[in-house]
């Protein structure tokens, strides 16, 4: 977010006078899609959103997502990895437990 400011700035060419102009050339077209997702994250950990946030339950993914009601995983993929592996784990459990 700091490396690319939002306001255009304010410049001045000798023929026109005064004009505002975005700080950054179009080569810095993936800073500039960077920091807008890093403003959209700022604003959701802002937000009251935040409390619904949640690291995902499906070892090993390192995702976050915004619970809704009793969703635990990110994708379909990683519940369908975490019930896989509950399930591996009731047929591999020893008979005496
Ligand atoms: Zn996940």
């Amino acid at each position: 977010m700091t490396r690319v400011p939002t306001a255009p700035l304010l410049q001045w060419d000798d023929r026109s006078g005064p004009y505002r102009a975005a700080p950054h050339p179009t080569t810095a077209i993936l800073d500039h899609a960077l920091a807008t997702l890093a403003a959209d994250a700022a604003d959701l950990l802002t937000s009251a959103e935040a409390a619904r946030l949640t690291a995902c339950g499906s070892v090993p993914c390192n995702r976050f997502l915004l619970r809704h009601g009793r969703r635990h995983w990110c994708s379909t993929r990683c519940g369908d990895r975490a019930r896989a592996a509950r399930a591996y784990a009731r047929r591999t459990r020893p008979e005496h437990e």
